[in-house]
């Protein structure tokens, strides 16, 4: 299993747009990811912004890497 491997322009994003804004439900992407994978789906539900802590701990779960699997979005 290949993971990219970006570890500059990373952002903590929502894992999907209906599940709160948790650590479960927190993501760090890289730029080219985050624009492969695109923005909140159909329903255009706006989640409600990460707390300070939660990306931190997101980034430091990631080791301030990209978390994307080629495997579930084929962007690379
Ligand atoms: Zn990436
Ligand atoms: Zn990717």
């Amino acid at each position: 299993m290949s993971r990219c491997t970006q570890t500059t322009n990373i952002e903590v994003r929502h894992l999907r747009s209906d599940g709160g804004n948790g650590i479960s439900n927190a993501i760090v992407l890289c730029k080219i990811c985050n624009a492969a994978i695109g923005f909140y789906d159909k329903n255009n539900v706006k989640p409600e912004p990460f707390s300070q802590v939660v990306i931190e701990k997101a980034l430091k779960k990631a080791e301030n890497r990209c978390q994307c699997t080629c495997k579930i979005h084929g962007c690379h």
